[in-house]
């Protein structure tokens, strides 16, 4: 069964085109599939390892913090000194180290052990909300741990999602984080968080860069917000004819995919 964090429907024309976001990312990026076999309490870690990092960083951070220390516990009952220059690879080494220790010792005091995979049978909403609650644990973090780890239907909205999201006017371009995920959390089909919050992520860093977006090889111009205001989407129309086609069976493909997709997930 899809949990549902609110009820509230989605309109069917946006549901509509959002449908259509999805099948276009699919047919251009594919269907990344989610393999889970991760332990929650390090996708937590690792998630604030990757704050302000690239990911070969946050994994050589996540990699030095593992063979420094033998267990988190460990890492609990070392001096942020120790783990600042263990994680030092990743960078914001003092801010981090203290970040995880506190999580560390809080999940150890409330829980009485150092262990998150309860997190992945409890109701969506208090897990959520456990995490939440943690000393830095933001709506991206904790959306990362439940979706990652557990499989459960979240989106996290990083900064690429955030900006590809808001020229395509499906959220503000600017808007609080919490927003942010509210709004996306609703919109995207819980069967979709893993696929689409990959492929979104690509398209921002191959296509919808912040500078200069390649709206022009973009397969989301028809949709865009942003390629319509600046005329960019007319491009979309000069498209030779063999590309056309080719979407179009591209298009047939994903939506077979989608096919079995649920109706929307609504979280808020
Ligand atoms: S059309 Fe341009 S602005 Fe719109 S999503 Fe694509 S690259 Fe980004």
């Amino acid at each position: 069964m899809i949990e549902r964090l609110t009820n509230a429907p989605v309109p069917p024309p946006m549901r509509e085109r959002v449908r259509e976001i999805l099948e276009q990312l699919e047919a251009a990026y594919g269907v990344p599939q989610l393999h889970r076999n991760r332990n929650p309490l390090d996708t937590l870690i690792e998630t604030v390892l990757s704050q302000s990092t690239n990911d070969r960083n946050r994994d050589r951070a996540f990699a030095r913090l593992k063979a420094r220390f033998p267990t988190w516990d460990a890492v609990r009952r070392a001096s942020t000194r120790e783990i600042a220059a263990a994680i030092r690879v990743g960078g914001l080494a003092r801010i981090k180290s203290m970040r995880i220790k506190r999580i560390l010792q809080e999940i150890e005091r409330r829980t009485g052990a150092l262990d998150l995979s309860f997190l992945c049978r409890a109701p969506l909403e208090e897990a959520l909300g456990f995490l939440r609650s943690l000393d830095g644990v933001g709506p991206k973090t904790a959306a990362c741990v439940l979706l990652f780890a557990c499989g459960r239907p979240v989106f996290p909205v990083d900064t690429h999602i955030r900006r590809v999201a808001g020229r395509l006017g499906l959220i503000p371009q600017r808007c609080s984080d919490k927003r942010a995920h509210q709004q996306l959390g609703h919109l995207i089909p819980a069967r979709h968080c893993y696929a689409a919050h990959i492929n979104l992520i690509r398209l921002g860093r191959d296509v919808c860069r912040p500078r200069n977006p390649r709206c022009e090889v973009c397969c989301l111009i028809q949709y865009c917000a942003y390629a319509h205001e600046t005329g960019m989407s007319s491009l979309s129309e000069r498209r030779p004819r063999e590309r056309r086609s080719r979407e179009k069976a591209h298009r047939a493909r994903a939506r077979l995919l989608l096919s079995s997709s649920s109706p929307e997930k609504t979280y808020g």
